[in-house]
Formats: structure tokens, sequence, C-alpha cells
């Protein structure tokens, strides 16, 4: 081979020819098929229904394809379908039952680039979260339940769990997969059969599971996918053999399956909304701590219900974190959701951009300060929303109080431990919180006096099988995720 010396210049490129990168491997393009049916009884069906809607990429507005929405006698075909699988898969051997769960975490793994790149063309959020953060966790949480399959016992020692029976399970848009895989792998690990109904603006990837499911031979009805809006999932909730209803969205509807399943001996857990404070006090590492709060509402746009939305920050640094803030602000990337370097994707929908943009307006009339992104143009196409941070934000503005579900954040400020404690605490919402400080102690009792379901020290929206997740007050209740999360699945 002829080497290449630093003289020659044969290998440079004309100086006209532009450099053409070789396409990225999350730009390699994914099957979508035309149009979908429903997962029920282990294979795809035409919805009885006979409707449908199409889902589009927020980012382009392209239709990626045409979705069935089904109706009351669809959910009543899965839950049959579930309710007939459920004696012969709880009876099935558990370390047999947990193969199943193994099987399918090696496939989403073996699938991930797939499934991620579909994750951000159907949601909108950038690749690099949804490949180094949602794939994973999808597949970390069929691996952590296939593991407990076969040692029930052991996590509820002294007592006989046993399943629940037919579990109707509706999730939202934000983390799609992820979702389906907080509900499916502990429900199918106690011997529960489900029927799962993604979000209406993301059912791609729950479909692309359904493939999945086919390919490991999960046992007919032992998960059934039915795609639709609210009235898909307000059958599901209401449908009398469903025997534990698990929902993750707005606190709005979580009220609403609240009162459905009222004086009915169904079990219920919700993961409703959050306005979840991070709390940075004078001793933090500020950088690192300015870092954790780009994280926690900047990233994925702000579409995590656990997102740290309200900021509050010990007064004595609050100017030095405002700039450092506003100057990372301006290096953030938002744009194509494909491109591995894009920190910020497109919002999920239109409704969802106008929904940001009043509380946007709301914040600037009712007085506070608008601090914006003037970075890069936005698309053309799509719905997008530059992030921005509000200063001058008083505890009873709108947006301090209300969940935004956006990349906007409120700057707040605090001079004792007790009127931080006191001020992030004043809110109906109760999922999760943040505490920078680099003094030990102040963690621990900080942490303590928070009414959140999970407290960060130190770092933001860390996630782990192994750790339950869920919320106080008006955020729900009941835990998934670790040993705590098995228990929403077993009666005794
Ligand atoms: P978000 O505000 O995050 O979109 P929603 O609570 O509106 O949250 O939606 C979360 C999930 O709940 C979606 O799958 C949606 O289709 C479903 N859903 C909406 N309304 C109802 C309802 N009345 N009953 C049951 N499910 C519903």
């Amino acid at each position: 081979m002829k080497p290449i010396t630093t003289e020659s210049h044969e290998h440079d490129p004309p100086a006209d020819a532009g450099w053409d990168y070789s396409p990225a491997p999350e730009r390699t393009p994914v099957p979508i098929d035309e149009s979908y049916g429903l997962f029920i009884d282990g294979s795809m069906r035409a919805p009885l229904s006979r409707k449908r809607f199409e889902t589009i990429n927020p980012a382009t507005e392209d239709v990626l394809s045409s979705i069935a929405d089904a109706g009351a006698k669809d959910v009543d075909a899965a839950v049959q379908a579930a309710k007939k699988a459920q004696g012969p898969w709880a009876r099935l051997k558990a370390s047999e039952r947990a193969k199943y769960l193994y099987r399918i975490a090696r496939r989403i793994q073996e699938r991930s680039r797939e499934l991620a790149v579909l994750e951000t063309m159907d949601g909108g959020k950038p690749i690099k979260e949804s490949r180094d953060v949602d794939l994973p966790l999808t597949a970390q949480h069929f691996f952590y339940h296939a593991g407990w399959a076969d040692k029930l016992a052991y996590a509820f020692p002294g007592r006989t769990p046993k399943p629940i029976g037919v579990c109707g399970q509706i999730i939202p848009w934000n983390f799609p997969l992820m979702m389906a895989a907080w509900k499916l792998a502990p429900a199918l690990a106690c011997g529960n059969t489900c029927v799962l109904k993604p979000a209406e603006t993301t059912s791609l990837t729950a479909l692309k599971l359904a493939e999945i499911l086919q390919e490991v031979d999960l046992p007919p009805g032992v998960v059934n996918i039915v795609t639709g809006a609210g009235a898909t999932g307000a059958a599901l909730a209401e449908h009398p053999d469903v025997r534990k209803v698990a929902f993750t969205g707005s606190t709005e509807v979580g009220k609403v399956l609240a009162r459905s399943v009222a004086g009915t001996s169904k079990k219920l857990t919700l993961e409703l909304g959050g306005k979840s404070p991070n709390i940075i006090f004078a001793d933090a590492a500020i950088d690192q701590a300015v870092e954790g709060v780009v994280s926690s509402i900047w990233f994925n746009q702000g579409h995590v219900c656990c997102a740290g939305s309200r900021l509050f920050v010990e007064e004595s640094v609050v100017d030095e974190v405002v700039d450092k803030l506003r100057h990372r602000m301006q290096s953030l990337r938002v744009g194509d959701p494909l491109d591995k370097n894009t920190d910020i994707g497109a919002i999920n929908s239109a409704e969802q951009l106008k929904t940001i943009e009043r509380y946007v307006d709301a914040g600037e009339h009712e007085g506070a300060i608008m601090h914006e992104f003037s970075g890069q143009a936005l698309p053309d196409k799509g719905y997008w929303h530059r992030p921005c941070f509000f200063t001058g934000v008083q505890p009873s503005h709108v947006i301090a109080r209300e969940e935004i579900f956006g990349p906007v954040l409120s700057v707040m400020t605090f001079r004792t431990p007790e009127e931080a404690i006191s001020r992030a605490n004043n809110t109906p919402y109760g999922l999760a919180a943040g505490v920078w400080t680099n003094t030990g102690s102040k963690v621990f009792e900080i942490a303590r006096k928070l009414d959140a379901g999970v407290v960060w020290c130190n770092t933001y929206n860390t996630f782990d099988a192994a750790s339950p997740f869920g919320g106080f007050k008006e955020s729900g209740f009941g835990r998934e995720g670790g040993r705590h999360g098995l228990q929403s699945y077993v009666k005794f």
C-alpha cells in the first residue's frame, strides 16, 4: 500500500467537491408499514371499528403511517384474548416466564438502532436521547424483571404473591417504548396478561414491539396492543374484565380514571404530572449543577413528567447561575432530531406546541422576564420551541404552578434551607426533586423533607430499573421499578 506523506495532496478533496460523509447509522431508513392493525391474540388484525388516524413525524409533518383507532369491540376482543391467556401464563413455570422476558430484552437490544430511529421519527425526541436513554432502559426493564419472575417469594417474604389477572395499561407519548416496558415487564413477570394502549401520537414503537413479541413466540394473548386515543383508553379502563389499570399521563386524565374505577375492585396505579423543584445551594459545584439543570428541563424538550421546571437558587449565587445558564442555553443545538448532535428536537404535536406557547405568553404577561435562546434558526416545517427561562418569577405565576411540558424553566431564589423546602413543597404535585450541594448532611436533611417520590442529589433524571419511581399528592400513587413496583402487579 502506498504510504501517505504529509507533502502529498493527492488525497485532498478537489477544492469544489465538498465533504460528503457517509450517512450516520441513525439516518438509515427504518421500514414502516403504510398501515398497521391491532395486535390481538398474537396476530395483527384490522380494527372492527374500521376507523384509522395518521401518525406524523413532528419534525417534518410527514405522514409516517396509518394507525388503527380501536373501538370498544376491539378493546373487548383484546381483553378477552388476555383473559384466555392469563391462566396458562400464570401456570407456566416462573423460570420459563423469565426466559420470555429475557428473549424480549435481547431482541430489543438487537433491534435497538431501528427502534431508536423510529422513536425519534414518531415522537420528535433527539436520537441521542432515544438511543442512549430510552432504548437501554427499555431493555433493562425486561432484563431486570426477568430476574424477578422466579424469585417473587423473596420479594414478598412469608407471603404468597398471586397474579391479579388482565392489566389495562395506558401510556403517554414522552417515552413511548420505555413506558411500555415499565408497564409490561413487571406485569408479565408476576404472571398477569396485558392490554397496552400507547399514546395516539406515538404508536409505532409499540407496534414494532408487537413484532418482537411474535419473534420471541410469546404465547398469543399474553400481550395485546390496541392503538387509539382517549376513547380507546377509556374503553380499556372501564372494561369489567380488566383487573388492574396502570396509567401514566396527565393529572386531568388520572382523575377521570380514578373516578371510573371507583366502586369496583380494580387495582389502580397512577403516574401523573409534576412541577418538580431543582434546588441549588451556594456550596454546590455550580457548573455541574447548571449542566444538571440543562438536562433536567431542556434536553428532550422538557417532555419529561419529572422535569425540574422550577429552579430554586440560593440568593448569593443566583447571578452566577443565571449567567451560566444563559451562556449554556445559547450553545444548545435545536433542530433535526435525527442528527446526533441535536440537544433539543421537535415538540411532539401541534397541540402541545400551542400549550407551551400559551404558557410562555402567560409568563411574559404576568411580568416575569424571559431569557430566550437566540441560536440557529428553527426549521420551517415541524413543531419547534426555543429553550427559554424566566427570572423574576413569583410563586403565584402560572408558569411556576402549572405543568408546561416544554423547554421552559422558572428561576426563583431562596435564602435559607427552610425556605427552599417550603417553596419546593408549595405545589399540588410531588413527583421528583433535585438537590445540589457539597454538604452530605444537607442532602439527607433536605431530601427527607421534600414531598417527592424521587429526590436526585447532585444529579437529575437518572433512572434505573431497580429503583422505584412514582409520585406523591397529585403526581399519583404506586411505584414502577424495583421491588416496590412488583407490588402493583400481585395480590395475596
Ligand atoms: P398527555 O397530556 O401526556 O398527552 P394524557 O393524559 O392526555 O397525557 O394522555 C396519556 C394517555 O392517556 C394517552 O395514551 C391517551 O390516549 C390516554 N387518554 C386520554 N384520555 C383518556 C381517558 N379519558 N381515559 C383513558 N385514557 C385516556
